[in-house]
């Protein structure tokens, strides 16, 4: 229990061991059962630290001198890692980063979902856990009139220029610099978040892993590109492998990155990339997931958890583009699939058409309304896939399946958190909690991505 009063003040220093990491990568000590959260402290670590911020119930310190580092700890390698807000974990051997997240999803099943002896298997994780981005997003700004484009520092929106990013897939990095003296050249003016003016806000860059495919994708705040034809030309010329340029318009002041108006500025609308001998093409505003690698292992496993003989319907609910959808077509008998931006849907249609997949259907609109209007019409679901965004399944949603009964659910989770508040929801109406299978999706950084098998008792 955390104590009423706070056994530290501002500026105290004090010996502490560390308990724990939260999946910021924060090390968790107690002082007097008071939690302190210390920045780039590990399980097991002996420091000194300085508490610098007080909240009610815990407190923030920072490391002054460490008396006993874990045999996790490793040197950062990226140059950047301590200003950058990106990778949270570079600290701590890959290793452990695995053994992190596994115990992570077993606190947070514990904690949130009820479930102290649920089966949380250990992370599956990368060979080789850098450069695996297929998609680089970078914001852009201005520094004494030059351009600048790089990564937010941490817990701010101040740019800080940068060349390379260590878990960016190379090419990705290379074409954004170029772009970045492109348009620095024809003197393109950045965008400013704080006075809503200027005009280039992002560079966006997403490469097929299987194909080489390029897109790049020019975020504008208006619906000019000067000099566009001449950063165009400049651009194919020296990325031959760019296949699509993309305008996304985004005119409003907000934090969401890809505007409501797209329009083609050369070559075709999308590219196109394999998973596991699938097709898909990729247009921008499109969910992609971002490590090609790993989404093989993730879609192996939901596909391994569902169990196919080919007499299957299975409903795959927040499809995206259908990449599990048509992942798990080949194996079952009809797949339903519904996701709610109608360009994802149009590029799932095509995906199938493109892959000769004829078994599927898809509809765009949110789950917890396409799916009861199925039910209603007589679909009878055998399995049913969820792969939700970070806020998990609508409750309705979650009332949905408990009626509707499939024999199996699949519930793949960008969120810990959620996927433990949901399956308490799907445990309590009958349903048991097989494996939780983490898979390291984003090495160097907190977030771990889950899939769960759900089987009706
Ligand atoms: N399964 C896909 C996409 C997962 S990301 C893949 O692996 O690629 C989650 C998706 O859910 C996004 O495409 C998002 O647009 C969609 N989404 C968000 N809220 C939704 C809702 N209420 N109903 C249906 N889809 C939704």
């Amino acid at each position: 229990m955390a104590k009423q009063t706070a056994p530290v003040n501002k500026n105290t220093i004090v010996e502490v061991t560390f308990e724990d990491l939260t999946h910021e990568g924060q090390g968790v000590a107690k002082v007097d059962g008071f939690p302190l959260f210390v920045p780039y402290g590990l399980p097991g670590e002996k420091a000194t630290v300085k508490v610098v911020k007080l909240q009610k119930g815990y407190g923030f310190a920072r490391i002054m001198e460490m008396s006993e580092a874990s045999p996790d700890r490793v040197e950062p390698p990226c140059p950047i890692y301590k200003e950058c807000g990106g990778c949270s974990l570079q600290h701590l051997s890959y290793e452990g980063q695995l053994r992190a997240k596994q115990k992570h999803v077993q606190d947070v099943m514990q904690r949130i979902g009820g479930f102290p002896d649920v089966n949380v298997l250990p992370t599956l994780g990368m060979d080789n856990p850098w450069t695996y981005r297929n998609k680089a997003q970078v914001p852009v700004g201005e520094r004494e009139g030059g351009l600048i484009a790089g990564f937010y520092q941490k817990r701010s929106h101040e740019i800080i220029d940068m060349e390379t990013c260590m878990i960016q897939g190379e090419t990705n990095d290379q074409l954004v610099q170029h772009v970045k003296e492109i348009c620095q050249k024809y003197g393109v003016e950045a965008y400013n978040e704080k006075t809503h003016k200027g005009n280039l806000r992002h560079i966006m860059v997403r490469t097929g892993a299987n194909t080489d495919e390029i897109m790049l994708v020019l975020i504008t705040r208006t619906k000019d590109l000067p000099h566009r034809k001449a950063i165009l030309e400049e651009v194919v010329e020296a990325f031959p492998n760019v296949k699509s340029i993309v305008q996304s318009i985004n005119l409003k002041r907000t934090n969401k990155v890809i505007g409501d108006e797209t329009r083609v500025l050369w070559g075709r609308d999308v590219i196109y990339d394999t998973i596991g001998g699938v097709k898909f093409a990729i247009s921008a505003q499109s969910f992609y997931q971002v490590n090609p690698e790993q989404t093989e292992v993730l879609y192996g496993k939901a596909l391994e958890y569902a169990g196919l003989t080919g007499d299957e319907t299975v409903i795959d609910a927040y499809c995206g583009i259908g990449t599990i959808s048509l992942f798990l077509a080949q194996k079952a008998k009809h797949v339903y699939g519904v996701e709610i931006v109608p360009q994802a849907i149009e590029d799932a249609m095509r995906n199938a058409e493109l892959n000769g997949i004829r078994n599927v259907k898809f509809e765009a609109g949110a789950a917890e309304d396409v799916i009861p209007r199925w039910v209603e019409e007589g679909v009878e679901v055998d399995v049913l896939v969820v792969d939700p965004p970070r806020k998990g399944c609508d409750a309705s949603l979650l009332e949905t399946i408990l009626e509707m009964k499939p024999k199996k659910v699949v519930y793949v989770s960008c969120n810990p958190a959620t996927l433990a508040r949901d399956l308490r929801v799907l445990a309590d109406g009958g349903y048991g909690v097989g494996d939780v299978q983490p898979v390291d999706m984003f090495p160097q950084t907190g977030h771990v991505e889950c899939v769960a098998l759900i089987e009706l008792k």
